[in-house]
């Protein structure tokens, strides 16, 4: 019976400080009743893990918006195909004679050219297409006086090679093919038109390229005379040899 009174009188000391902590009007720490502890304790747990929700949503948010924006450098209008660093990218500037903008919609083959002005370098031959932009377009229902020509890529007689066109748009090189073919252009030494050693390999090298980028087999691969009956690359249309050494070349590499 003592025991119980005491604990009676404990349990009724404790009441009356609570009573008192409860009564005090400021400061102390107010001791709260068991829902409040327990709201308390979720509110401890919740509240935390609803901020990092939060947080985590921000930043999903934050990186979907940045991809969307995408890269900050501009790409280049062919990004889908990187030309290898030994090809020197001067395109040109767009217009209706050397650079319509067309798109290349298939590539179901290569055309070689010989630039049929020798000595000249692929730099020259390249301004040339370039400067065929300065001309006047023809009114509408006279005869247009103009010329239209480029190539993708020409080659010099010291191997270097120019790309003047991107690889999804149309050249003006090869007439019924420009719409399929991706062209090239080799300078040559003199009026027989056969290329130079450097010369022959560069277009080695560029069309194993391309065949491999454009998944082309050796019957791919043409001389513009194929294509219209022109005399052109000339010495590989005058030698037919020299043109079949050169896709034996091409396969054999
Ligand atoms: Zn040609």
């Amino acid at each position: 019976m003592e025991q119980r009174q005491e604990t009676q009188e404990t349990l009724g000391q404790q009441a009356s400080q609570e009573l008192q902590q409860d009564q005090r009007p400021q400061g102390g720490k107010r001791l709260s009743s068991n829902s409040q502890r327990r709201r308390e304790r979720r509110n401890s747990f919740f509240v935390p893990i609803v901020l990092a929700v939060i947080v985590l949503i921000l930043l999903v948010m934050l990186f979907l918006l940045r991809r969307e924006e995408g890269p900050q450098e501009p790409e280049p209008s062919d990004s889908s195909i990187a030309v290898p660093e030994w090809v020197t990218r001067q395109y040109l500037p767009e217009n209706p004679f050397s650079r319509p903008g067309t798109a290349l919609e298939e590539v179901n083959g290569v055309a070689i050219h010989y630039v049929g002005n020798p000595n000249t370098s692929a730099k020259q031959n390249r301004d040339f297409f370039a400067s065929l932009a300065d001309q006047t377009p023809a009114e509408e229902g006279e005869p247009d006086p103009n010329t239209y020509a480029s190539s993708h890529f020409v080659i010099g007689m010291d191997g270097e090679i120019i790309q003047c066109i991107p690889l999804d748009e149309w050249s003006y090189c090869t007439s019924a093919r420009n719409k399929d073919t991706i062209s090239i252009e080799c300078c040559h030494p003199d009026e027989t038109g056969e290329f130079t050693p450097a010369t022959y390999e560069s277009l080695l090298r560029l069309v194993r390229w391309l065949q491999e980028e454009f998944d082309l087999d050796g019957g791919q691969i043409l001389r513009h005379y194929d294509v219209t009956g022109k005399e052109c690359p000339r010495y590989y249309v005058q030698n037919p040899e020299a043109w079949e050494q050169f896709l034996a070349d091409l396969a054999g590499g």
